[in-house]
């Protein structure tokens, strides 16, 4: 793939999974979606995504039934801050808010649009924006970007 085709995919990707953390982040300030497999279990909630190893000591509630579980908050409710934690007996979870990807994702995904976006006036180069007025060369004496025929004419 060429250097400027595996932008556009970056840009894409970038913009889809940005999109995609913001609905889940804010999904997850109402709804717990829960996957476990003891003793491992994933859970989205509040915002976050959370892994915990649940090892030592079951109970009839914790850790739950292998499989989803989906559970409704009555309010929205969300967390901003990362967590490690481990237990006396073993037992560990590890909190990563998914504010964190989403913003560093959402920065390089909008610093690319605005770049490809940045507006060069006909006239000048579209590659480094220099000016082009009175060119007859037919190439940017900067960079040496071949100049479109309209390019040239700007003064027109
Ligand atoms: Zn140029």
């Amino acid at each position: 793939m060429s250097r400027s085709r595996t932008w556009r995919v970056v840009k894409y990707v970038g913009a889809v999974s940005s999109v995609l953390l913001a609905a889940a982040l804010i999904v997850s300030g109402w709804v717990a979606v829960l996957y476990s497999k003891p003793p491992r279990i994933l859970i989205v909630d509040h915002g976050m995504v959370e892994y915990w190893y649940v090892g030592a000591t079951p109970n009839p509630l914790w850790p739950p039934s292998p499989g989803w579980h989906v559970q409704r908050h009555a309010a929205c409710s969300l967390s901003w801050l990362p967590r490690y934690h481990r237990f006396m007996d073993g037992d560990l979870f590890v909190r990563l808010p998914i504010w964190i990807p989403l913003a560093l994702i959402a920065a390089l995904t909008t610093r690319r649009w605005w770049r490809d976006w940045r507006y060069i006036p006909p006239g000048q180069c579209q590659k480094c924006g220099y000016n082009l007025t009175g060119n007859v060369s037919g190439r940017c004496p900067e960079c040496g970007t071949p100049v479109k025929p309209s390019q040239g004419r700007a003064n027109e």
